[in-house]
């Protein structure tokens, strides 16, 4: 393990909205983080209010809240004002038609201003919102609509006679789907938004609901099974808001960007909700990834803050130094990741080239939130994914068969477990209570990975339960094995499995793609053998290397290895509705 910390300056931390994390852990919890917001009279407590209308209230309705870049180049803008009234107007229009409070709304939209209004507009009015990824093929859009009794949906013209009508019949919870951009004639059945829009006022009084009304569902990203439905209620909002100010160090004059698309939880936590809450602009870019364009936008639109995923860094470093260096990334002031371990490497590399480094932070679906994180006022260690967020109790447990412990020692790896009762802790998984029951243990949440705390407190990610490798006793960490590998220039990503073996239980293989101008060859794979060999010594190394073009993953850009394990066994490869196309 890395042990080289990247130290913060004293002027950081004091800029930091938490200049100390011990003091903090001391000092803050839920209880201040619920004081941090305007809730509405009697308690009541509303998503879109906190992230939208109580800035207007505040007299900030003229700042920018939302600046939207289109794939062709053009751009829209909204200030808080517009954005409460543009949502105002949504939440009306739905009221009017009888979509209430509890109406389940889902999205199909691309990353369109619509999709954003939608989000915020059918929180007001008290319903819940549910964005699904546009990619989706029609099964995977049916069988989340029928999971979620999906009522209303909004959706482009092609995409709903694609992948929506044919299914139609057989979704009979589904009354309203709205159609945009507008098209020239609307499909029995759907309406415009457009025109539905411009016939209503934008007159509404935000629904007062409850903070534990249902307010989201998010559906996992199927990474090592069939999607869950995870339910989140209104008072995730205190945690939206804290953790933006605290883990992603969101001021009010922040320009900040998310790269993750508001289908997955990445992209509505923390790509709608918290940048609004801290009364941040944020910046959204309907196209995909593209290194080129990544950069001019960071440097166009002077990002200050910026929130992306390891495959994207990782795709970032494949391109090369060079073109980062072409451009004036000098407005940059924080740089966070999620998603997927992020490794040492990549973090020594983005402080090499961007002069900071990237903060890893760790979280799920189901926790709504970020837990665990790099903070501003914190020095980093690479590959690590840090701290708990005051407020929040993480331990690493041994599970046993009716009891957890603590695990004793450190960097030992067990279970990573959170204390149980925060407010964006998911409430359920939709249709499957039992499961989601099973979870929780002794006042615990099981979040379904391992990890270890060093002699700092620091947590270090091992791997996901489900793909931890034992090997002669040993158990393996993905995490670790792929790191290794990924420190050889030649390799950009690492995946690594188990293989059953009859003399050890299982065996380490790997699976990378390799940075361009590298070539596949005989010698080169034995010299990763020796490199990983060298690394992590002759138990752990894997004893298999494979050079792929490129490797199965989630849409999200997660890698799967449980396809990649499938495939080698030639076991049958489960769901794989969210698999990128292309892998
Ligand atoms: P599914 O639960 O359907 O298999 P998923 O777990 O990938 O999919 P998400 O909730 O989107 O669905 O992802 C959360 C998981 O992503 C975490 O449990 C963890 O395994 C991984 N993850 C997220 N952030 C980090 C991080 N910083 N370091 C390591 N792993 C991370
Ligand atoms: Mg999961």
């Amino acid at each position: 393990m890395p042990d080289d910390f990247i130290r913060k300056s004293q002027a950081e931390r004091e800029a930091a909205n938490m200049p100390d994390l011990a003091i903090a852990r001391e000092e803050l919890g839920w209880d201040a983080f619920r004081s941090w917001l305007d809730y509405l009279p009697g308690g009541r407590l509303n998503i879109a209010y906190e992230a939208v209308d109580r800035h207007v209230v505040h007299g900030h309705g003229e700042r920018e809240a939302l600046r939207w870049l289109s794939k062709n180049g053009d751009r829209r803008s909204f200030t808080f004002a517009e954005l409460k009234r543009e949502t105002d107007r949504f939440a009306r229009m739905l009221a009017d038609r009888g979509f209430g409070k509890g109406t389940r709304a889902y999205s199909l939209l691309g990353r369109v201003p619509e999709l954003y209004i939608a989000a915020l507009g059918t929180l007001k009015a008290g319903g819940v919102f549910c964005p699904l990824y546009s990619a989706f093929g029609p099964e995977p859009v049916r069988s989340r609509l029928e999971i979620g009794e999906g009522e209303v949906l909004l959706v482009s013209p092609r995409t709903y006679t694609k992948k929506v009508a044919p299914a139609r019949k057989r979704l009979p919870h589904l009354q309203l789907v709205l159609l945009t951009p507008c098209a020239d004639q609307t499909p029995e059945g759907t309406v415009d938004l457009a025109q539905a829009l411009g016939e209503t006022p934008a007159e509404f009084e935000c629904v007062a609901t409850d903070p534990q009304d249902m307010a989201l569902l998010h559906f996992t990203s199927g990474t090592t099974g069939k999607p869950k439905g995870a339910v989140h209620v209104h008072e995730a909002v205190i945690a939206h808001n804290a953790t933006g100010r605290i883990a992603l160090d969101l001021h009010p004059e922040d320009i900040y960007w998310c790269t993750a698309d508001p289908g997955w939880v990445t992209g509505t936590s923390y790509g709608i909700i918290a940048p609004l809450c801290a009364g941040a602009t944020m910046v959204i870019e309907e196209a995909e990834f593209d290194a080129e364009r990544w950069y001019g936008l960071l440097e166009r639109e002077q990002v200050t803050v910026w929130y992306t995923a390891p495959t994207a860094i990782r795709l970032l470093m494949r391109a090369g130094a060079e073109l980062a260096k072409e451009h004036d990334l000098s407005r940059l002031r924080f740089l966070a990741s999620v998603g997927e371990p992020l490794n040492a490497e990549a973090v020594q590399w983005s402080a090499r080239v961007f002069g900071k480094p990237f903060h890893d932070n760790w979280w799920q679906t189901e926790t709504g939130g970020i837990m665990i994180a790099n903070y501003a006022s914190m020095d980093v260690k690479p590959g690590s994914m840090g701290k708990p967020l005051p407020g929040v109790e993480a331990e690493i447990m041994e599970v046993g068969e009716d009891a957890l412990a603590p695990v004793e020692g450190v960097m030992q790896p067990g279970h990573l477990a959170l204390r149980a009762g925060w407010p964006s802790m998911f409430r359920t998984y939709l249709g499957e209570q039992e499961r989601y029951e099973k979870t929780f243990q002794d006042g615990w949440y099981l979040t379904g990975d391992l990890a270890m705390r060093d002699a700092d407190g620091y947590f270090w990610f091992v791997g996901r339960a489900d793909d931890v490798i034992k090997s002669a006793g040993h158990l393996i960490g993905p995490f670790e094995v792929e790191s290794a590998l990924v420190e050889h220039p030649a390799v950009a990503e690492a995946a690594v499995i188990g293989m059953p073996d009859e003399r050890v239980g299982e065996v380490v293989k790997a699976y990378v793609t390799l940075h361009h101008g590298h070539e596949p060859s005989e010698e080169l794979r034995k010299q990763l053998i020796a490199h990983a060999r060298k690394k992590l010594g002759a138990a752990i190394a894997p004893r298999q290397i494979e050079i792929s073009d490129d490797l199965p993953r989630t849409r999200s850009g997660k890698i799967m290895r449980r396809l990649l394990k499938a495939r080698e066994l030639g076991l049958p490869e489960g769901d794989t509705s969210t698999l990128e196309s292309t892998a």
